[in-house]
């Protein structure tokens, strides 16, 4: 496999939420909400965001100022970039607005992030605007295969995102359920997804115990 293709995941220090590296001779991070670490950022190569909420991306100044490596997040969630109660830092009790990214992603747009390594971004909005889940994969022998789907706050082990907060939507959710169901039967069962609060867990068991996603199957 790709380098020693593995991903890995820390939980920031609120235990609010997941950030997650994928690792080859770089590292990638994905959700800056963890401590600047000078260990990570060395080999950093790029830094996303599944969504631009702040208990996922309060760190991301001092990642970027840190480590000068580019980061990407949802076109989608460009306005809350600028407005303390839609990225949630107001309800966190720390109201803030934030600079522009080095890029934006959208729908269905694949990023060849260093030789033979892709990611993929599906916009699933419903919990804001830009959610999306990112799908890693990788090429060998002529092949594309995935490797981790991130699910950002969009799908949980055996729940979803909430639709209540500023950008939210129960009927873009349930579009994006639909659309994210169609993106789960194409992957592999054993698939690790990767979300962005509590444990990880495979594609088999979102359709065998997630009430969700086997209302809308
Ligand atoms: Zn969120």
């Amino acid at each position: 496999m790709l380098n020693n293709l593995k991903y890995k995941v820390i939980p920031e220090n609120w235990q609010h939420a997941n950030s997650y590296l994928i690792q080859t001779d770089k590292n990638y991070l994905i959700d800056p909400s963890i401590d600047f670490d000078d260990s990570i950022a060395r080999d950093l190569n790029g830094i996303f965001a599944t969504h631009f909420h702040f208990d996922h991306i309060n760190q991301v100044d001092e990642w970027r100022a840190g480590s000068r490596v580019k980061f990407a997040m949802p076109q989608k969630d460009q306005p809350l970039l600028t407005d303390p109660l839609a990225n949630c830092s107001a309800m966190f009790g720390q109201p803030r607005t934030f600079s522009d990214p080095d890029f934006y992603y959208d729908d269905e747009q694949i990023i060849e992030i260093e030789k033979d390594l892709f990611f993929k971004f599906y916009l699933l909005p419903g919990h804001c605007p830009g959610c999306s889940a990112i799908l890693v994969s990788y090429r060998e022998d002529s092949i594309i295969k995935p490797f981790v789907l991130f699910s950002g706050d969009v799908l949980f082990a055996d729940s979803i995102g909430r639709t209540d907060l500023k950008g939210g939507s129960m009927n873009q959710m349930q579009e994006s359920l639909k659309k994210l169901i169609e993106i789960l039967h194409q992957l592999p069962d054993d698939l690790p997804v990767l979300p962005g609060h509590g444990p990880a867990f495979r594609v088999s068991d979102a359709f065998e115990r997630n009430p969700y996603i086997q209302y809308f199957m």
